[in-house]
C-alpha cells in the first residue's frame, strides 16, 4: 500500500459487506464513536455540531461565505422535503428533472407540498440535458425553480449537473440539487457550479450511519424561507435560526449518529477530501465493471454515464439464473448486493461506496464467478431484448 492509500477497516465480527448505497459499510472508528452518551444541550455536543457544519461547508469551498449548513433529523428524504418546502415559494413553479426513483420522489413531494410543477421524465436511464432544460424554461416563463438529482441512485447514472446549472441560470431561474448519494465523492464546489441549495445525508459518501441529513444553502435563501414551510419539524429557517442562536438542534438530535458522522468527516478529510474519496470509489467501480464484464455481465449504462457510486448490471439471460438464489449465495460469501429498480428488464445493482477498496471489489467479482458456477450459469450475457432496448434509447 502507498502512503496515500486509505485505511479500510473490514466489517466488524464477520458481518457482510453492504454493497448498497447507504446504509453502507462503515469503519470501526465510526461505530466506536457511538459508544458514549451525550447531552444534546451540553457544550461538548454543541461543539460537535459546530465543527460538523464547518467541515461540511469546507467541502463546497465557499470562499465568499455565502452559504450555511443546516442539519436536519430524519432520513435523507426528510431533508429533501425540508429543502423543497423552505426554498420554493408557495406561488413558485418547479421543473423536476426525473430519470429514476428519486426524481419521482421529488415530484411526489411537490404534490404533498402543493407546489405547482412540471416534470421532464427521461425514463430509467437517460440523463436530462442542458438544451432540453433551456427549451422547457423558455417555453414556460412561470417556472421559478429547477430540481435535479445529482447521482440517480436507482440506476447509478451521474447526471450532468454543471451543464444543467448553466442552462438554469442562463434563463434566470434557480437550481436545487439532490446530491444525496454524490456529495463527498463528486465535487460540488460553488465556484465551479452555481446552485441555491443542495442536500445530502449522513449515510452515503461521507460513510456515517443513518439518522440525519443536511442542507447546504445560500444564506439569503435561508433568510427568505422564514415562515414558508408547511411543517413545524421540517422548517429549515427555524432550525437554522435556532442553531445559530443557541448552538443546539431545535428538537432532539440523533446524538450518537452526529458524533459518528464527525468521526467519518475526519476520515474523509484524511483520505484527501472529495478528490481522495472520489478516486477510491472510481477505482472500486473500474475494478468491479471490468471484472463483471469479464464474466459476461453487461452494465445498463455506457461508460460515460457510469457513476462511481453504484452500478446497474442486467441479469443474465441464461435459464439457470435466478436473482434470489444469486443474492443469497453472494450473501453467504459476505456480500449484500441490491436488487434492480428498472421497469423493463431484470437487473441488480452493486454499490461502490463505503469502507471498500479495489481488493474488496476483486473479491466481489470472484464471489460472483463462483456463484455463477454453483448455479450452472456458464455465461452471464443479458437477454438480447435488454441490449436492444439500451441501444434503442442510445444509453
Ligand atoms: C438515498 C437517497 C435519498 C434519500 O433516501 P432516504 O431513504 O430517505 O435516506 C434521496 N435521493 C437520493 C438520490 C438518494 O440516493
Amino acid at each position: 500500500m502507498s502512503d496515500t492509500a486509505p485505511q479500510i477497516t473490514p466489517p466488524h465480527l464477520g458481518e457482510p459487506y453492504l454493497l448498497t448505497p447507504g446504509p453502507l459499510t462503515t469503519s470501526y472508528a465510526v461505530k466506536q464513536a457511538m459508544l458514549r452518551d451525550w447531552g444534546s444541550w451540553d457544550g461538548d455536543f454543541r461543539a460537535v455540531t459546530k465543527e460538523m457544519r464547518k467541515m461540511l461547508l469546507e467541502m463546497i469551498n465557499d470562499t465568499k461565505d455565502e452559504f450555511d449548513c443546516v442539519p436536519m433529523q430524519g432520513s435523507g428524504s426528510f431533508s429533501v422535503e425540508a429543502m423543497l418546502a423552505s426554498f420554493i415559494p408557495r406561488d413558485g413553479k418547479v421543473l423536476v428533472l426525473s430519470n429514476g426513483a428519486y426524481g419521482k420522489r421529488i415530484a411526489q413531494t411537490l404534490v404533498y407540498l402543493n407546489r405547482d410543477h412540471v416534470v421532464i421524465d427521461k425514463g430509467d436511464y437517460m440523463p436530462p440535458r442542458g438544451d432540453e432544460v433551456t427549451a422547457a424554461l423558455r417555453a414556460d416563463p412561470a417556472i421559478t425553480h429547477v430540481v435535479v438529482v445529482h447521482c440517480e441512485t436507482s440506476s447509478g447514472i451521474l447526471n450532468p449537473v454543471t451543464e444543467i446549472s448553466q442552462a438554469v441560470y442562463n434563463e434566470g431561474r434557480k437550481l436545487l440539487i439532490d446530491s444525496m448519494s454524490a456529495f463527498g465523492a463528486i465535487p460540488l464546489e460553488v465556484g465551479e457550479i452555481r446552485y441555491q441549495a443542495m442536500v445530502s445525508s449522513a449515510n452515503k459518501c461521507i460513510e456515517g450511519v443513518p439518522g440525519f441529513g443536511f442542507v447546504i444553502a445560500r444564506k439569503n435563501e435561508l433568510q427568505a424561507a422564514k415562515g414558508r414551510s408547511h411543517s413545524l419539524s421540517l422548517d429549515l429557517h427555524a432550525q437554522w435560526a435556532h442553531m445559530n442562536k443557541t448552538g443546539q438542534w431545535r428538537f432532539t438530535p440523533p446524538t450518537h449518529v452526529v458524533v459518528a458522522f464527525l468521526q467519518a468527516l475526519k476520515a474523509h478529510r484524511a483520505e484527501g477530501g472529495v478528490a481522495g474519496r472520489g478516486a477510491r470509489y472510481a477505482d472500486n467501480r473500474d475494478v468491479l465493471v471490468e471484472g463483471m464484464r469479464g464474466l459476461g455481465f453487461e452494465t445498463l449504462l455506457k461508460d460515460r454515464w457510469l457513476s462511481p457510486i453504484i452500478v446497474t448490471f442486467f441479469c443474465p439471460a441464461h435459464e439457470a439464473f435466478d436473482f434470489n438464489v444469486f443474492y443469497e449465495a453472494m450473501k453467504t460469501k459476505g456480500f449484500i448486493i441490491y436488487p434492480g429498480k428498472l421497469t423493463v428488464v431484470d437487473s441488480f445493482r452493486i454499490g461502490c461506496i463505503g469502507q471498500m477498496d479495489a481488493e474488496v471489489m476483486r473479491q466481489v467479482v470472484q464471489a460472483a464467478k463462483a456463484t455463477l458456477n454453483e448455479m450452472g450459469v456458464p455465461d452471464a450475457a443479458p437477454p438480447k431484448a435488454a441490449l436492444n432496448e439500451r441501444a434503442r434509447l442510445g444509453a
